[in-house]
């Protein structure tokens, strides 16, 4: 299964690629086949198998031979690595609300699990893409963020309604939490925006720190943007103890947001969990 999830991982990052070329050239991310970026030559089955076409091509272009950039297989091997500690984690949560259910059918709990499964996945291709493109480009594309919410608000307050009725606050995302999620998501980055009138942060952040609210509930959100700014802080002290940065510069916060969320999202029970308990 983790092989599985693996290729699967490896087959979402080819998409992520895909829909960052995309983003970057502003083309529609739905119609069209993928060509060569360099020769604009139209790339066969073969040429898009994550990977392996990369290494049996020795990194060029078949038609053209041009060099293709290493950001192609490194963002598919990371998206494979990223969905299998997801698919751990999803994986271990089920005993721990197994006991809780087990009286209503093992059925049900396994489709409600493959549920949560596949949406941490999904948001975690969503941040992957969000990380990349905001790392390079010091945006954030409401192309992708604002699809991202919709999503995760119709994921979420569907989700309530479970075949099981798993309680509120475990795995499922109470609809109070869902909209106290997004208002504190928002408004944090909001505030700032309007304090500063857009010099600490870009209006793309509010968009993140709804998404963010829209993913992860209240309780979570509040975590991952703890996280985030502590990361955050620790590699700045690390880039300028190296000399890379210097105190007045500026890196991004949408990707250390992204993180954030990412160790929210997995990890978020546990971690609020220990902190309360
Ligand atoms: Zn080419």
């Amino acid at each position: 299964m983790i092989f599985i999830i693996f290729i699967f991982g490896l087959m979402a990052g080819s998409f992520i690629n895909c829909i960052l070329y995309r983003l970057e050239q502003n083309q529609s991310f739905i119609k069209g086949r993928s060509y060569c970026p360099h020769c604009k030559h139209q790339l066969g089955f073969w040429d898009l198998i994550p990977i392996f076409s990369f290494i049996f091509l020795k990194a060029k272009c078949r038609y053209c031979q041009k060099k293709i950039s290493w950001q192609y297989p490194l963002i598919e091997i990371i998206t494979g690595i990223i969905f299998i500690f997801v698919y751990l984690e999803t994986k271990v949560s089920i005993p721990f609300i197994g006991e809780m259910i087990i009286s209503k059918g093992i059925e049900a709990l396994a489709s409600f699990n493959y549920l949560i499964l596949f949406r941490n996945l999904f948001f975690s291709a969503v941040l992957i893409i969000i990380f990349v493109y905001d790392l390079k480009h010091q945006l954030v594309s409401e192309k992708i963020v604002i699809p991202a919410i919709i999503i995760a608000l119709t994921f979420n307050f569907f989700m309530k309604i479970s075949p099981i009725g798993i309680p509120a606050g475990s795995y499922g995302v109470n609809w109070l939490d869902l909209l106290l999620g997004v208002i504190i998501g928002s408004s944090f980055f909001l505030s700032q925006y309007l304090i500063s009138k857009g010099r600490w942060i870009g209006f793309g952040d509010v968009y993140l720190g709804f998404m963010m609210g829209a993913m992860l509930g209240w309780q979570k959100v509040i975590l991952a943007i703890i996280l985030a700014y502590f990361i955050g802080a620790m590699i700045a002290v690390i880039l300028i103890i190296l000399k890379k940065e210097s105190w007045k510069s500026k890196i991004a916060l949408g990707p250390f947001l992204m993180i954030g969320t990412f160790i929210a999202l997995l990890y978020g029970n546990k971690i609020l969990e220990w902190y309360l308990g």
